[in-house]
This record gives C-alpha cells, structure tokens and sequence, in this order.
C-alpha cells in the first residue's frame, strides 16, 4: 500500500491548528462529525485528525483512520500528566507499551488485563517509536523518556489519585485519556503505531492549572517540530 496516508491524530484543537499549515494539496473528508484533512507533508502523504477526548473518541477515530481511509500506520500527539519521578513539565514521553488504568474486571481477569485479549500491556510499534524518539532528540532542549504510558478516562488531577496510579503501575510515566485505546483498535488492525505525550501537568493538585498554561505555551510547538522532524526523515 505506497500510497495509503500515515495518520497523525490530535486530541487538542491546538495541535491540530499546530500542524495543519505544515499540510500541502490538503483535502478535508468529514465522517462521524470529524474532519480527515489529507495531503502531503515532507513529500509523505498523510491524515490529519481530531480524535477528541477519553477512549472512546480515540478508538472509534482510529478505526476510520484505518478502515476508510486505509492509514499504514498512525501516530497519536498530545499532552499527558508526568507520573514517575524525573518525568516534568516540558518533557516529552513515548510510548513503548500502554496500558488502560481503568480496566478492571477482576476477579473474573486480573486487574488490568482487557478481557478476552490475554493481556493489559500493548506495545507500540518499535521503529515507529524508534523514529519519533530519534526526532524528538532533535529538537534541541527536550528530554526524552520511553516506557510505559497508561489511560483512562478520567483526568488525574490529585496527589492522592496519582500516588494510588504510581502505587499500582509503579514504571508508569505518564498518564493520559487515548493511547491505550488507540493502541487496542491498532493492535486488531494489525497496524503499527505510536504514541508521543508532551508532559502538561504532574497529574496533582496543581494539574488543571499547569495544563492550560502549558496547551496554549508549549505543547503545540513540541508536537510540530517532534512530527516535522520524523516526516522529514522518514
Ligand atoms: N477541558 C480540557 C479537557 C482536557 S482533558 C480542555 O481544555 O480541552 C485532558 C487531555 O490531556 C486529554 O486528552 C488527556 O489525554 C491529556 N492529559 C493531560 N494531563 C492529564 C492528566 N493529568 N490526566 C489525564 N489526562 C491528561
């Protein structure tokens, strides 16, 4: 499939609004009350979307990526609180396996296991995540860290919530309401993908003020030079 688009999937407007001038010979598909902006960037053709917010939003916009629009492989862009020590405000994450933080049908599967599949982790794709790390190494004054990310759809905004998460995942480094979602449709696709999270808030009582402070400051401009750079050597 030469010629099918590499999706690139927001869950903030900002970003969006962030990447779409990057895009050429842009074209915009509506479906299921989201716009699919296809064109080129770096000579690669590619969609751009809105997944919009929590698992479902990001599950059911990876399936269209996939199934009607044919993406080859999908990247997921956005913020996320820093859960492990060392992971800050500014500094970017990617994923190499994701987990749903909230899935639990215990005692019939273990905690966190997605019934029926066997398992609770999904790893991301590893040249994929290779390629956007290696990206993200170039944007100069970022730091990276690659492991594990977790989701659910709650929006972790307490050192009380956030101890009983690291409590619980203890290598989690990053929290956020998409990836494992978009990672579970992917993984029954067959299709490789990634996810890179720009760190908003420390997932604690300061986390819904430090997040809308840093959307507007810095978020946007990570995720456009982070997916300039991988598109540009891929
Ligand atoms: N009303 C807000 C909603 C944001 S929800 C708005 O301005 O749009 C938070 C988003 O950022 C989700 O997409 C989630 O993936 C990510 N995120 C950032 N920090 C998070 C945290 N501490 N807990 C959960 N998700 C977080």
């Amino acid at each position: 499939m030469p010629h099918s688009p590499a999706a690139i999937v927001s869950a903030m407007h900002e970003e969006l609004r962030a990447l779409l001038p990057l895009l050429d010979d842009r074209h915009t598909v509506r479906l299921a009350g989201r716009d699919f902006h296809h064109g080129v960037i770096h000579g690669q053709p590619v969609v751009l979307a809105l997944s919009g917010i929590g698992k479902v939003a990001a599950a059911t916009t990876a399936v269209l990526l996939m199934h009607a629009f044919d993406s080859r492989q999908l990247v997921f862009t956005g913020v996320a609180g820093g859960l492990a020590a060392g992971v800050n405000v500014g500094d970017v994450v990617v994923a190499r396996q994701l987990l749903q933080h909230d899935m639990d049908a215990s005692p019939l599967f273990p905690r966190f296991e997605v019934p029926l599949t066997g398992r609770a982790r999904f790893d991301a794709d590893t040249d994929l995540a290779d390629a956007l790390a290696a990206a993200t190494r170039s944007c100069s004054g970022v730091r990276l860290h690659q492991g594990l990310i977790v989701s659910g759809d709650r929006f972790i905004a307490s050192a009380a919530d956030s101890d009983v998460l690291r409590a619980l995942l203890p290598d989690a480094l990053a929290v956020e309401m998409e990836g494992a979602a978009v990672a579970q449709a992917c993984a029954d696709f067959g299709r490789p993908f990634a996810v890179v999270r720009t760190i908003s808030d420390r997932a604690d009582d300061a986390a819904h003020l430090d997040f809308v402070r840093f959307i507007d400051e810095v978020a946007s401009a990570t995720t456009r030079a982070i997916i300039e750079e991988w598109l540009a050597h891929v």
